[in-house]
């Protein structure tokens, strides 16, 4: 998944259309504060930033993505019309991957995307494949192998691991559990997560243990 923060409408549906025609699924943001919001849902394999955004501009986007020990591997490539030498400058400092100025052919976008992901080690996760350890889910193929080995799941249990691996090292809530997996208008109990949670790890043996529990909280994948 990549995420595109871009408040001019042309230039976001362009990328966003490009990119997805290459087979890349993206996203569009037209602000800082609906892009956070998407983090929270789930973390994209590259961020392309516009930095001349209203209200909390791209430098800003980018130091916060960068200061935080959840989103500061995610790979960031700058988009925008200011060329000047400074900013480029500012943003490679700030710990940007690559600097795309407006306007841009196309061809040459998809090029440079396809190199941060190539150089950041992404590009074959692309399509969704995600993995934790010796834990891998084969999104296409809808299969999930722990040690090698292809471990069966219910539709319920693997969107639930789906979930965890799509946001590793977040802890998430039972309610947001429920929320995601169940739909937010499920008339269940938030025990209903706890059930599926204890078979999910049964099927995984030891692999299990790679689904913490936080006490009070919820459950997360990784570190
Ligand atoms: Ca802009």
């Amino acid at each position: 998944m990549i995420y595109c923060v871009e408040d001019e409408r042309n230039i976001r549906e362009l990328i966003v259309y490009t990119l997805e025609s290459s087979g890349y699924p993206t996203k569009g943001f037209e602000t800082g504060k609906e892009f956070y919001k998407a983090l929270e849902e789930q973390q994209p394999d590259l961020i392309l930033l516009d930095l001349m955004l209203p209200g909390e501009d791209g430098m800003e986007i980018l130091n916060r993505l960068k200061n935080s020990d959840v989103t500061k591997s995610i790979p960031v490539i700058l988009v925008t019309a200011k060329g000047a030498e400074y900013d480029k400058v500012m943003g490679l400092d700030c710990g940007a991957d690559d600097y795309i100025t407006k306007p841009f052919g196309m061809m040459e976008f998809i090029a440079r995307v396809r190199a941060v992901l190539r150089r950041t080690g992404r590009e074959d996760k692309i399509d969704g494949d995600l993995e934790s350890g010796d834990l891998k889910i084969l999104i296409q193929k809808h299969q999930v192998l722990a040690g090698g080995l292809e471990v069966v799941l219910t539709l319920k249990e693997f969107e639930l691991l789906k979930y965890l691996m799509e946001n590793k090292g977040i802890v998430l809530s039972r309610d947001r559990i429920l929320g995601h997996i169940w739909g937010y208008d499920f008339d269940g109990e938030t025990r209903t997560v706890d059930v599926h949670i204890r078979t999910l790890r049964q099927k995984l043996g030891s692999y299990g243990e790679l689904i913490k529990t936080i006490r009070g909280v919820g459950y997360k994948i990784g570190d």
